[in-house]
């Protein structure tokens, strides 16, 4: 049975801000509310005012005013949850928030569980499975990439994308499943071509949108760089040279403090992530070579490849280091990019154009040649225009349907493969009793995905996940 109880949290950050809201919602919430505040300047009680209305007043305690605050009232089912909701908007000190929140539990509101006004909002249809998933990921989206991509999820356009395939499925899945009906006679209600067709096109949606995850993964997270390249070339001169930029700008932004953002740096709308940069500290280690098997697991983890190597190289030396890296690793699809290091030293600068063309052959994508100092601190900014525009990383439009949550992709990746198996059953003229199973499992993950086939375990386990208030 659902939950009717009035639920309330404070929906702000803890601590003290300007303002802080608290979220109070179910069946009653206003006039619960009701009871504590009095409206001034308007006539209207907070229930006879209509929906969407915001009341300036007074929240008291019997004859003690504690707070000024704006009520905003919403009623059902025009509302985040789609219940009766209240947002008290009340001055930022904790004492006044916690007092608010002790009144509103002592009139008979419960305090909310994590996530339990998305939880609601799922329950009563006002977004599905991921969408509710998508509002965790926006709050604490980190780069504005990955604010995109959580939006454009939350408003739909991933569920949009599996509702419409699931639907036609749906559709020949009852035409096979009647087929069984009348199996005695032989009949075929679902056109096999037209039903072949839907598939293929299922199965490549699916692989299309699963294949997206590790782009969105890596836009959530922070896009994995790996810097390599022999001892001292200065590597571990260029990540501080990088993080000490990032350290700059984000020291600015008060509250901010270094450690949360470890190793990461914002580049316009992205954020890149650096790979065990432990290691690379760690200057007085001894590496005999770049063929090490530590460097070879960066590589793998990475997307982006910076190849660091001392200016003053011939092209001989660079094409027998990298060609060891790639012997070694697979480097083909990361993006390549090669640093010559230590520019200061040099007379003039080295002939990058020259050196792309003869290292061309061991990288079958293009690759950047760059040249800077990373004690002198050139060349870093075109280093990271360079890093921007790498990969498919940039112009991810609103429009792109981009996988970044582990649970869709896993459903995402089954039920691909049991599409896959639908077209082989059909190239191989299965009987509609197996197919409709095959199709009947495509539907049930999409159902996870979405939350049409759900388990109050899989709830608990993403509601658990969020924060007190959301
Ligand atoms: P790593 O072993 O690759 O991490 O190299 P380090 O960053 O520890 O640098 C090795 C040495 O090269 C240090 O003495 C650095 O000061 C020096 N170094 C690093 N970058 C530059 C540069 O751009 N120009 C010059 N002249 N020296 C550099």
């Amino acid at each position: 049975m659902a939950d009717e109880s009035i639920i309330a949290a404070i929906a702000t950050p803890a601590g003290q801000g300007a303002i802080a809201v608290i979220r109070v919602s179910g069946h009653g919430s206003i006039s619960l509310t009701e009871q504590l505040f009095r409206p001034r300047y308007s006539q209207k009680t907070l229930s006879e005012s209509k929906t969407w209305s915001i009341l300036y007043g007074e929240i008291h305690s019997g004859n003690e005013v504690i707070d000024d605050v704006l009520v905003s009232i919403f009623k059902a089912p025009r509302s985040y949850t789609g219940e009766e909701l209240v947002e008290i908007s009340c001055h930022g000190s904790v004492i006044i928030q916690k007092s608010i929140l002790n009144l509103l539990l002592r009139q008979g509101a419960r305090l909310a569980k994590p996530g339990e006004f998305t939880l609601r909002a799922f329950l009563n249809g006002k977004m599905d499975l991921s969408q509710a998933e998508a509002v965790a990921d926006l709050i604490s989206s980190s780069s504005e990439a990955s604010r995109k991509v959580a939006l454009q999820q939350m408003r739909g356009g991933f569920s949009l994308q599996i509702e419409m395939l699931r639907e036609r499925l749906l559709n020949f899945i009852s035409l096979v499943e009647l087929e069984l009906d009348f199996s005695e006679e032989d009949v075929e209600f679902a056109d096999r071509t037209q039903l072949k067709l839907l598939v293929e096109e299922i199965v490549e949606s699916l692989g299309k949108t699963a294949r997206s995850f590790e782009l969105g993964n890596a836009i959530k997270n922070g896009i994995p760089v790996a810097i390599i390249g022999k001892p001292n070339v200065g590597k571990s001169t260029l990540l501080n040279v990088l993080l000490n930029e990032e350290k700059a700008i984000v020291s600015e932004i008060p509250g901010t403090t270094r450690d949360s953002i470890e190793d990461t740096i914002h580049v316009g709308d992205l954020l890149f992530r650096f790979i065990d940069t432990a290691g690379i500290r760690q200057t007085n280690e001894v590496i005999e070579s770049i063929g090490i098997e530590r460097t070879y697991e960066q590589v793998r983890k990475a997307s982006i490849v910076l190849y660091m190597a001392d200016a003053s190289e011939s092209p001989d030396e660079l094409l027998k280091g990298l060609g060891e890296l790639a012997q070694g690793t697979d480097i083909d699809g990361k993006v390549l990019i090669l640093v010559l290091n230590k520019l200061d030293l040099l007379k003039c600068k080295p002939e990058t154009q020259i050196i792309k063309k003869k290292l061309s052959g061991l990288h079958s994508a293009d690759f950047d040649v760059i040249g800077i100092s990373a004690r002198e601190k050139e060349g870093i900014d075109t280093l990271l225009q360079i890093l921007l525009q790498s990969g498919n990383f940039k112009n991810i439009s609103a429009e792109d349907v981009i996988i970044t949550n582990a649970r869709h992709f896993e459903a995402l990746d089954k039920s691909h493969q049991a599409a896959k198996r639908i077209l082989e059953g059909l190239d191989s003229n299965l009987p509609g009793d197996l197919l409709a199973m095959d199709m009947r499992e495509v539907l049930n993950y999409f159902g996870e995905i979405t939350g049409h086939v759900t388990t109050d375990e899989i709830l608990g386990n993403i509601f658990r996940n969020f924060c007190i208030g959301k």
